[in-house]
């Protein structure tokens, strides 16, 4: 019998369906190598060496001495040449009518993680990933001084199908928004509802919660968990949560950069060597930036708000009845993922 989930956080549903059980068997990617392996390729912007193929670069983790826009980086960001939205000009919101409109004003950044051109489908050295994070956390300091942006929403696409496009190179996106996304907003409506109705969040109440019941946590470390949630929309659907509360992500300390990043390196290993060098789209959820008091979800928002990071493995395809319904249809429930990715070493 296929079950239907409530997500307690926006009661979103999801149907488990359970009978046509898919095992990572019917899913596995081939991990896909270039013909040579190589640091360097020729004509990929991304690789150090490369940097005259990019615009000017914003920020760059560099050894000391080198000078920006050339070889010596660690990480580096830089502007996306078809950026969403522009960082030129004001805001200009006002109504047409019923509708209401603003000018497209926001940032659209590239983030390249690392200046190996062949880092395989996820970086496994931890102190790049560690540096990573760091430049994470000092790009959304740097944006968070404009007053006309909200949020900072970073996600990597990894593989064709999660929209990752041709490069190989691997590569995370920073967009900045002058206005909370909605998928954000409905889980800072879903978490003050909960909170105001039991005091508690909602977050840290599945964490406990799923920290007892053992099915569907396979990582607890250091202060973090990798988990499948029990509304996992998606096959092998996994989040990744601090453990100690905190809605904003750019608030963790030195020691927690570094366990999150070790639980990061070993949820995506557990993932590839379960499902091979699989699509995926990584999101981070963290609290919009907040810089008057405002009624609503922003009162409480340090209480209720718990930042997280959703892993979503391209397994399936959304069709009509997911757009049309909001519902998920998952053919492997999170309780039998949790099995296999404990069961991979
Ligand atoms: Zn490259
Ligand atoms: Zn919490
Ligand atoms: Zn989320």
């Amino acid at each position: 019998m296929p079950e239907l989930r409530k997500d307690p956080i926006i009661g979103r549903w999801v149907i488990i369906a359970n009978e046509r059980a898919r095992r990572p068997s019917d899913y596995i990617f081939a991990i896909e190598r270039e013909e040579a392996p190589t640091d360097h390729r020729k004509g990929c912007p991304f690789c150090e060496g490369n940097e005259s193929l990019t615009p000017r670069e914003i920020f760059a983790l560099r050894k000391k001495g080198t000078l920006p826009d050339t070889p010596g980086w660690s990480v580096r960001v830089i502007p996306s040449v078809s950026p969403f939205l522009s960082i030129k000009g004001d805001l200009d919101r006002h109504g047409k009518g019923m509708y209401d409109l603003m000018n497209g004003v926001g940032t659209h950044e590239i983030i390249i993680p690392t200046p190996r051109h062949d880092a395989g489908p996820f970086i496994k050295d931890i102190q790049q990933i560690e540096k990573l994070n760091d430049v994470l956390i000092t790009r959304m300091h740097e944006l968070k001084k404009d007053p006309r942006l909200k949020y900072v929403l970073i996600f990597k696409n990894h593989g064709k199908s999660a929209g990752g496009g041709n490069i190989r190179h691997q590569h995370l996106q920073l967009i900045a928004t002058p206005a909370t996304p909605k998928r954000v907003k409905e889980e800072l409506v879903g978490a003050k509802c909960y909170f105001d109705y039991k005091d508690r969040c909602v977050f840290c109440d599945m964490i406990k919660q799923e920290l007892d019941a053992k099915k569907r946590v396979f990582i607890h470390m250091d202060g973090f968990v990798a988990l499948n949630p029990y509304c996992s929309r998606f096959p092998f659907e996994t989040w990744i949560l601090p453990t100690k509360h905190s809605c904003d992500f750019d608030k963790m300390t030195k020691d927690e950069i570094k366990n999150f990043s070790k639980t990061l390196q070993l949820t995506l290993g557990k993932l590839v060597r379960t499902l091979g060098d699989f699509p995926y789209n990584i999101i981070l959820h963290t609290a919009p930036f907040r810089r008057r008091k405002k009624r609503g979800y922003w009162e409480t928002i340090e209480d209720d708000y718990h930042w997280h990071i959703e892993i979503m493995p391209r397994l399936t395809q959304v069709a009509g009845f997911e757009w049309g319904s909001g519902f998920y249809i998952n053919p492997t429930s999170p309780e039998d993922a949790c099995k296999y990715l404990k069961e991979s070493r």
